[in-house]
């Protein structure tokens, strides 16, 4: 029987764990901490949950929200009723859901760090772990966005990545909050979970330093206490358009998967969706192509399904966060609108279930909301060519 490490345990990493096992084949799957309270929001998107039945058909404890709140300084706020609802877990639950289903398809779960990934002499593959080495044919990389294997998985050059961090609070409430700030290439965002909020700010372009004072801020404006509040940072991949057309996924005997491979929506942040669905495709590239043939496999599933989308999401964040219309940000101007635009409305709930994709945004647009947005604004939003 061939045996794969699967080094990581987050989303990525257990999903292809289990698909692994399942399909016959010795996965055994590496991590340091097992189920953790990763850094996270914990929003798991409808398009993830309806993909991905066990995401929500389990008895973890969960939060389903179907309220959202839209706001930007300038522009006050917009409220959005989400007929998909955002599905919100703490990540020490989700992870913990995650990892049981794998060993229940039969994994083998080590609770180690991974140190080194060698190829060995059979042309397999040596993994050195803090409690001993493993052999194995091949191996999926799911160590997360810092993950210390520096020749398996994206390389972040300048702007690839976002800085994130938050508190996490002892409140409750039922409704997510978003809000954009002008000039700043990213936003702050309030997830209510089961007895906590998480609480956070992600982005580009700001030191780690001034994006917390921002936060406070923010939460001091709303009266969200913070003081004897948990803190937490980490970063979060967010590939530059350039990067996106060349960076690793997988190589000679590897795969790549979830963050380790840069999988995440440049503009929302979502990246459990991708860990999952990446986790996925790559077993079963490994599962239906064998080691060799998989590293081609997996890289076109990867680019029919969303590596294209999520290229041009990358050059849309720049216009959204950056760029501004007649005097005021988009994305003032795009709360302005929502509050005249059922229509509107719809796209920006579409978008945040991820049920509209970036590549068909502009001919929805178009289409739906031709007497809304005059020509210039698309035009100046959406290039003809990018
Ligand atoms: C602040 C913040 C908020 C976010 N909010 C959301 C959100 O609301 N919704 C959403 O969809 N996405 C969100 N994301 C993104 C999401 O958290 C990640 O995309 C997702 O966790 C990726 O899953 P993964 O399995 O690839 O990596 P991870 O979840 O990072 O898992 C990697 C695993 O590898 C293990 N590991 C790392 N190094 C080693 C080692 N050397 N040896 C052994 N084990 C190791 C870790 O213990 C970890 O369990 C957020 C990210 C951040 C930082």
């Amino acid at each position: 029987m061939k045996t794969v490490a699967v080094l990581g345990g987050g989303p990525a990493g257990s999903v292809a764990a289990a698909r692994l096992a399942q399909g016959g084949v010795k996965a055994i799957l590496i991590d340091e901490k097992l189920a953790w309270e990763k850094p996270c929001g914990g929003g798991v998107t409808c398009k993830a949950y309806k993909e991905y039945p066990f995401l929500i058909e389990n008895d973890t404890p969960k939060k389903l929200v179907r309220n959202s709140c839209l706001s930007e300084p300038s522009a006050g706020s917009a409220t959005l009723e989400m007929s998909q609802p955002l599905l919100i877990y703490a990540r020490k639950d989700l992870n913990g859901m995650l990892l049981e289903r794998a060993a229940k398809q039969g994994a083998d779960i080590v609770k180690s760090r991974v140190t080194a990934a060698e190829r060995a002499s059979d042309g397999g593959w040596n993994i050195t772990t803090k409690q001993g080495n493993i052999h194995a044919d091949s191996c999926i990389v799911a160590l997360g966005a810092r993950n210390p294997l520096r020749n398996m998985g994206a390389e972040w050059r300048d702007g690839d990545t976002m800085t994130a961090l938050g508190y996490f609070v002892d409140s409750d409430r039922d409704h997510v909050d978003i809000r954009f700030l002008q000039g700043f290439e990213g936003y702050i965002w309030v997830f209510p979970r089961l007895g906590h909020l998480s609480v956070g700010i992600c982005g580009k372009g700001e030191s780690a330093q001034a994006m917390r004072a921002r936060l406070e801020r923010y939460m001091d404006e709303e009266g969200i206490p913070y003081k004897d509040a948990r803190f937490y940072g980490h970063m979060l991949p967010s590939l530059e358009q350039s990067s996106w057309r060349s960076h690793r996924v997988a190589g000679d005997g590897w795969l790549a998967v979830g963050d380790s491979a840069g999988l995440v929506d440049p503009v929302t942040g979502e990246g459990i969706y991708y860990a999952v669905r990446s986790g996925d495709v790559a077993a079963t590239s490994l599962l239906e192509h064998g080691t060799i043939e998989s590293e081609a496999a997996y890289r076109d599933q990867l680019k029919r399904e969303f590596i294209d989308d999520l290229t041009y999401g990358a050059h849309l964040s720049k216009r959204l966060f950056c760029e501004s219309i007649f005097g005021a940000s988009m994305t003032s101007r795009m709360i302005q609108l929502m509050r005249r635009s059922p229509l509107l409305t719809q796209v920006v709930e579409d978008l945040f279930a991820g049920s509209q994709n970036y590549l068909t945004l502009k001919k929805r647009l178009l289409e739906t909301a031709s007497g809304l947005f005059p020509d210039m604004m698309l035009r100046t939003f959406f290039p003809s060519k990018v």
